[in-house]
């Protein structure tokens, strides 16, 4: 089986233990390859190269750090086929989202940044005729990237490429469920003259390889995407050494749909935000609230379109493909049970989709309606981050925010309606990072991203990101 390596010091090298384990491919259940079981001497190898690294890379031009970014950016466009086939494989994802969706937003990672930094610039404050003060942005070191495995290389790139962008080193850890792509970008940094030493990828366990580099005391700052449970261990850890943080964290999105939308684009709009990529981004709206004038209408069209839906094969035209892991499916199966215990009526799905042949192992789902639970119920409030949604009534505009604002997370929050005023008292009250009017997952990479509460600290993307990635220093000048 094909044996994945780490990339320390612009090399590809095998773990320092010797070990590795198996990848699984969630279409088929089956093992396909191997990854390196990395641990603190591998993180340590890893941190030495980008600490040696920084020295130069920090000092390069921004003109000539750009230029390797966008060489990077151009050489996944160009294989773009074999990184999307990747990505399918390790994830379960259907080919043609990671085709049109994961790989181009990777590619558009390492453009967007490898040019805005181009144009990143700091302020300057004059003290009338008496001083003038300017602020210094400056690289820190190096950055330690965590992220997981629902969009792998989309999320991987939009923490390095900032990182590296502003002048930082790297030690980078995907999550050890979907690796396959962030191998295949080791191999590409290489063929674009990216420096030796200035990312380095680092392949194994959250817990051993992962915890490494969070708790390296020459790791001064982490962006970290994934659970939040995780994020609470990573704050807590980091806490003490006073390591600037960047947390992208769990979300249980409100959708929330008025009774004057546009009922066609909102449905079509909607079984995306619901079901995309099996329901495993942190964005999609689980949780969806319709007004009770409209709720018989939507429910009927809703759950009719659903059923409609194509799972299987993801190198087919299918609408869903597997969900990540045997674990997780088992974790969505387990919150289907738990909303039967709650009251709730499953309207569709609720069950493995039963394939054949190769197939017959892989983790299937059928997308999933519930309708009947409070809004306070466990099913309505955890995260399932699957093809699993539920649908409530409200009767009225305080009600739906009441509910929408009910969990501990606050992420993304999507709203449905052609009454511009509500559209923007709504957008107001929403405590989310993300508000989306009459559109889901609508991207401009200049915008914060992120969100409040339990979904995270910080943000990322447009300068934001160079802003975390870089120590402000006040220079104070005497005319
Ligand atoms: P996890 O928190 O389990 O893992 C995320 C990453 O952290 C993985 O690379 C994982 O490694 C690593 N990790 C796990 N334990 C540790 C540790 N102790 N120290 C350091 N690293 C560790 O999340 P999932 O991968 O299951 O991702 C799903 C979650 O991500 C969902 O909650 C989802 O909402 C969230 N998410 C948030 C987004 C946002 O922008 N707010 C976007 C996308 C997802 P490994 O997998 O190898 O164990």
């Amino acid at each position: 089986m094909e044996k994945l390596l780490n990339y320390i010091n612009g090399k590809l090298v095998e773990p320092t233990s010797g070990d590795y384990f198996e990848n699984m491919e969630p279409a088929t259940g089956k093992a396909y390859s191997l990854i390196p079981d990395s641990d603190q001497r591998d993180v340590n190898a890893a941190v030495e190269a980008a600490k040696r690294a920084f020295k130069v890379w920090s000092k390069m031009s921004v003109e000539a750090r750009s230029n390797i970014l966008l060489r990077v950016a151009q050489l996944i466009g160009e294989n773009l086929d074999e990184l999307a086939a990747a990505e399918s494989r390790d994830n379960g994802k259907p080919y043609k989202l990671a085709h049109t969706v994961d790989i181009p937003r990777a590619q558009a990672n390492f453009h967007f940044y490898g040019t805005g930094i181009l144009h990143f610039a700091s302020e300057s404050h004059a003290m009338g005729d008496v001083a003038i003060n300017y602020t210094l942005r400056e690289p820190i070191g190096v950055a330690g990237c965590i992220s997981p495995w629902n969009l792998p290389l989309y999320l991987f790139s939009w923490k390095i490429a900032p990182a590296l962008a502003a002048g930082n080193t790297v030690v980078a850890k995907p999550s050890e469920v979907t690796p396959y792509t962030a191998y295949l970008l080791s191999k590409i940094c290489i063929e674009a003259g990216m420096p030796a030493g200035v990312l380095n990828i680092v392949h194994g366990l959250g817990p051993k390889a992962g915890a490494a580099i969070i708790e390296h005391d020459d790791v001064p700052m982490i962006s970290f995407t994934g659970g939040t449970a995780t994020g609470e261990w990573i704050a807590r850890t980091a806490a003490p050494k006073f390591k600037k943080l960047s947390l992208e964290l769990g979300g249980k999105n409100p959708n929330i749909i008025f009774a004057n939308c546009d009922f066609e684009d909102m449905m079509k709009t909607t079984l995306r935000s619901s079901f995309a990529n099996q329901g495993q981004i942190c964005l999609c709206g689980s949780r969806i609230l319709v007004e009770r004038s409209l709720y018989e209408k939507f429910k009927t069209e809703f759950v009719a379109r659903v059923k409609a839906m194509k799972v299987g094969n993801p190198k087919e035209d299918v609408n869903l493909g597997a969900v990540v892991s045997k674990p997780h499916m088992e974790k969505v199966l387990s919150y289907v049970e738990l909303a039967k215990q709650e009251g709730g009526t499953v309207l569709c799905g609720g069950k493995k989709a039963e394939m054949t042949g190769e197939f017959a192992e892989g983790y299937y789902l059928e997308p999933t309606v519930i309708e009947g639970l409070s809004h306070t119920c466990r099913t309505n409030q955890e995260e399932i981050f699957g093809p699993v949604v539920t649908i409530q009534p409200f009767d009225t505009e305080e009600e739906a925010l009441m509910m929408a604002n009910s969990t501990k997370y606050g992420l993304a929050s999507t709203v449905w309606t052609s009454d511009l005023k509500r559209a923007h008292r709504v957008a107001r009250e929403l405590h989310t990072g993300i508000v989306w009017i009459n559109c889901w997952l609508l991207r401009d990479l200049r915008t914060p991203f992120g969100g409040v509460k339990s979904s995270g600290v910080g943000r990322e993307g447009g300068f934001e990101a160079l802003q975390f990635f870089t120590e402000p220093k006040n220079v104070c000048v005497k005319y």
